[in-house]
């Protein structure tokens, strides 16, 4: 798939925003990490996608550098009130069976030996996540967070050229895939 096709193909998964990414803008800050581990959203220690699950950022950093080139997508829905918690989840929802599906995809095409799909949010395919006891059940469906690669998305988004705020009662949720 050439950068067009890409492009395309992103759209027909229903992306509101997406645009090529430059890999070089990734950087894995310790200080992201930090705030996983602040565990505000009661994620960290408890999911093979986060943190320290999906491993140091040494090993995040050596995963990346694999890659030349990505894409980077987006998810941008409406909210009823800033504190439709459910609206938000709704939002995420349809980003993650968007991402699934640009994943199967780009899995799909003999140009790809590998793929890095790095998205939103932590893994919730199952209802008990088997860290740390047992190995992941779905590899290939578990896809770590940006934020989990101690990636800041907000500046990720400005540096690629794509908006990460939307106004007062919009909600977003951003992810990539290296290629
Ligand atoms: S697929 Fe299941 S076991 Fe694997 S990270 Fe996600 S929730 Fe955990």
């Amino acid at each position: 798939m050439d950068n067009n096709e890409l492009l395309k193909a992103a759209a027909d998964a229903g992306f509101e925003y997406y645009g090529m990414l430059d890999v070089k803008t990734l950087e894995l800050l310790p200080e992201v990490r930090d705030m996983c581990k602040a565990n505000t959203c009661g994620m960290y220690g408890k999911n093979w996608a986060c943190p320290p699950g999906c491993g140091t950022l040494e090993e995040c950093q050596a995963r990346i550098n694999k890659f030349e080139s990505g894409i980077i997508v987006q998810t941008m829905g409406k909210l009823k009130s800033s504190f439709d918690y459910k609206g938000m989840m709704k939002i995420l929802a349809l980003h993650k069976e968007r991402f699934q599906k640009l994943n199967d995809l780009l899995v799909s095409q003999d140009k790809y030996k590998e793929i890095l799909p790095l998205n939103a949010g932590a893994c919730t395919i199952c209802k008990e996540c088997t860290y740390p006891e047992e190995a992941c059940r779905f590899k290939d469906k578990a896809f770590a967070s940006l934020e989990s690669y101690g990636i800041y998305v907000s500046r990720l988004c400005r540096d690629n050229g794509i908006a990460y705020y939307y106004g007062p009662g919009t909600m977003s949720y951003t992810g990539c895939f290296l290629i």
